[in-house]
């Protein structure tokens, strides 16, 4: 059995004292959320923090106020299960319910946050093991070794951001707030991720993610279509998140399509919007941009499937999410 290693809790009530925690805990410090992803890795090793700061008890973290005419927010420590069920959520944004109800099981959507979806660590078949494999494989550079065994002349981590709500919250335009002791930032959660997987974000890591901040919907439209092996529970191995606004006469006035589960950082097919704005969403053009994806999506192998099969079905897979946005 996998224990977890020894460590302080601590469990703040006010975002101050929780970002003040932080700050004395310095490097050794962590937040956690619902401990979905945390605590496993602290039981492989992967991330050993001494200090574990809750953000559960945080009131201002557990709150969803707005709606899509004005625009949402989200507290970052709403669980899963929570915006699922949300009534306006599932009035006025419906997409980000049904994304959610795809990641993992309802037991652990319970726990699991969407502050903590957003930040998920990145995923890698040589990483995601136990002590014992990795050091058998004498570690990777993700972790305690410096070798990447998925492309071993590479300088860099290709662990893959593996969270879906991150490519919806892209293309939709979401910015987040980031508190720490030196104050508080909005930052547009496009500019959130970085493509390297080990150093996978733009967020220092004594700032506490409090909300994330949706856009007033003004009539654009939004989906997203998951690739996985099992569809009770499993990672993304492709995501696919499309938004298109429209104009009263059918022509798409804007339009981004962002890819997930194939790179550290989720993917901006812009060629994909460039053939979309200011045309028709006729069958042509949707191919011609789920081609667009296709050339741009080089996934590796270092998650399920295989990684050329895992790069065709971007065509599939953007197909059917501009198909689904036509009907809307
Ligand atoms: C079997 C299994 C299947 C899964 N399947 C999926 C899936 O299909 N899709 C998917 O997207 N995910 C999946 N997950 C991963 C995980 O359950 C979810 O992503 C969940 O949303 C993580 O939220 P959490 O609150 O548990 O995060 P935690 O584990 O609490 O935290 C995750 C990371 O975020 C940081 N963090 C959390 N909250 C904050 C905050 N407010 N401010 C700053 N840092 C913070 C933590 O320090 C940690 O680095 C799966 C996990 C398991 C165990
Ligand atoms: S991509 Fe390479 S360095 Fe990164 S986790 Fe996988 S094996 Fe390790």
């Amino acid at each position: 059995m996998m224990r977890l290693p020894k460590f302080t809790y601590r469990v703040p009530r006010v975002v101050a004292d929780a970002v003040k925690m932080m700050g004395d805990a310095g490097p050794e410090g962590q937040f956690v959320a619902g401990g979905t992803d945390l605590y496993p890795n602290m039981k492989r090793r992967q991330q050993t923090p001494k200090t574990v700061i809750s953000v559960t008890r945080l009131k201002e973290l557990n709150q969803i106020t707005g709606d899509g005419a004005g625009g949402l927010r989200i507290g970052a420590g709403v669980s899963l299960t929570d915006i699922c069920e949300h009534t306006i959520i599932n009035r006025d944004y419906p997409f980000i319910a049904e994304a959610a109800r795809t990641i993992s099981t309802p037991i652990l959507r319970n726990m699991g946050t969407i502050g903590g979806n957003l930040l998920l660590d990145t995923r890698c078949n040589y990483y995601d093991q136990n002590y014992e494999w990795r050091k058998g494989i004498n570690f990777c550079m993700k972790k305690d070794g410096e070798v990447c065994w998925v492309a071993p002349g590479s300088s860099k981590c290709w662990a893959v951001q593996s969270a879906d709500l991150v490519p919806l919250m892209v293309a939709m335009g979401a910015r987040v707030r980031l508190v720490s002791t030196l104050g508080e930032r909005m930052v547009e959660a496009a500019g959130l991720y970085n493509n390297d997987g080990i150093d996978y974000l733009h967020k220092r890591p004594d700032e506490l993610l409090a909300s994330i901040h949706l856009p007033p919907l003004n009539g654009w439209r939004a989906t997203y279509k998951k690739l996985r092996r099992r569809g009770a529970f499993d990672f993304p191995v492709l995501g696919v998140a499309a938004r298109l606004d429209m104009d009263a006469d059918g022509t798409v006035k804007d339009a981004r399509i962002i890819l997930g589960g194939i790179a550290p950082a989720p993917i901006e097919v812009k060629e994909a919007a460039v053939l979309l704005i200011g045309h028709a969403l006729d069958r042509e053009r949707m191919e011609a941009a789920a081609e667009a994806c296709y050339l741009k999506a080089r996934p590796l192998d270092n998650t399920d499937f295989v990684m050329n099969w895992r790069k065709q079905m971007a065509r599939p897979y953007v197909l059917r999410a501009l198909e689904e946005l036509q009907d809307k």
